[in-house]
């Protein structure tokens, strides 16, 4: 009897071409033999990039290995290098996938350098990437039979959507909002660096998608500032949104909100997506930096009252952490 394939696999990949979307948002489309297997679920699903070294080293995980892939084994085989051997691994969300012709869109966030702090290494390799860089992607395969591992949009029948993310949620919310089925609304806030980054995206129906850009400011307790604050415009523009679409929300608000856990950000992974909103016809999906996610959560279930099981919620990143492996 044949082996089944593992949701996830190692693919051989090299970049086919790099586009500048904007200021801070590029474009990767990478290409390999292999890549006409790859699973294409769409919506938020994730994938992982084991990325080269400046020196263009990549580490054996087994991509070209039949044995490996089927067993699932690149990550154990990524664990048993020395450490000084194993290349960074990261992870992305799948913007568009075309395996017919073999390529792969992600679109990655090119993070304005930080005084005293180095780039991690993807946004260090986003630098520099150019045509024909090797990577591994690590993907769905068409083959498996669970072709939906790594989708944490699930609304189940909800009719009323809601996504909030930064920078870094923009490839996923873009494709979940182009994607959306007849008969729902969702409303989506990005929060992205400057007006430059603001996106183009089909929007279906009576669904909208409101950008809010850090470069246009914003008023704080402590007066104007020129430069928003990471995730405030977020919270703001759902303070502002909330209160006139209420109705949207009956039935899954709590006459008790629901307690919830202190999560520290700088220590434990901030991530729950529930299978499907249990009550009601609303769910809401927030992505992005751990901290301002957490915020965002608290004001939707402690301070309005939506039940924590109609929420999901992935911290992305955490601001001044690297990615854990
Ligand atoms: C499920 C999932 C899907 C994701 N999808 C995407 C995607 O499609 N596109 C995308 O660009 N990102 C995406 N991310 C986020 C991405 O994985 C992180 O931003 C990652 O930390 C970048 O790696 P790095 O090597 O540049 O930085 P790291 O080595 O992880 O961190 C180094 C330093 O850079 C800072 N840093 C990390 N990310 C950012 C950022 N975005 N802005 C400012 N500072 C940052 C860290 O706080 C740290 O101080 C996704 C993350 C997850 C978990």
């Amino acid at each position: 009897m044949a082996r089944a394939y593992p949701a996830y696999r190692p693919y051989e990949a090299v970049v086919q071409r790099v586009l500048r979307l904007s200021p801070h948002l590029v474009r990767v489309t990478f290409t390999g033999e292999d890549l006409g297997c790859l699973g294409t679920a769409g919506l938020d699903q994730r994938i992982k990039l084991v990325l080269p070294t400046p020196d263009g080293r990549l580490c054996d995980v087994g991509a070209d290995d039949h044995e490996t892939i089927l067993a699932g084994t690149w990550y154990a085989r990524w664990r048993a290098l020395p450490e000084a051997e194993r290349n960074p691994v990261r992870t992305y969300t799948v913007r568009a996938a075309r395996p017919e012709r073999r390529e792969l869109d992600v679109d990655m966030v090119l993070h304005d350098p930080h005084p005293g702090r180095p780039d991690g290494p993807a946004a260090a390799w986003l630098r520099r990437a150019a045509v024909g860089d090797r990577v591994v992607v690590v993907g769905p395969d068409a083959r498996s039979a669970d072709r939906t591992a790594g989708i944490d949009w699930r609304p189940g029948s909800a009719r009323h959507l809601l996504l909030v993310g930064d920078e870094t949620a923009a490839p996923a919310i873009c494709s979940i909002v182009e994607s959306l089925r007849p008969g729902v609304t969702a409303q989506a806030f990005v929060e992205v660096p400057t007006g430059a980054d603001i996106l183009n995206v089909m929007v279906p129906g009576r669904s909208q998608v409101t950008w809010v850009a850090r470069d246009a400011g914003c008023v704080t307790a402590q007066g104007f500032q020129a430069v928003a604050p990471h995730g405030l415009l977020l919270q703001q523009a759902l303070a502002a949104w909330l209160p006139r679409h209420m109705s949207h929300l009956a039935g899954a608000v709590r006459p008790t909100p629901d307690e919830l856990d202190d999560v520290d950000v700088d220590t434990e992974l901030l991530w729950d997506a529930p299978l499907d909103p249990t009550t009601g016809d609303f769910y809401a999906w927030i992505a992005g930096e751990a901290g301002v996610v957490r915020s965002l959560r608290r004001f939707l279930v402690s301070d309005v009252g939506v039940d924590r099981r109609n929420v999901a919620f992935m911290g992305y990143w955490r601001q001044g952490r690297a990615e854990r492996q």
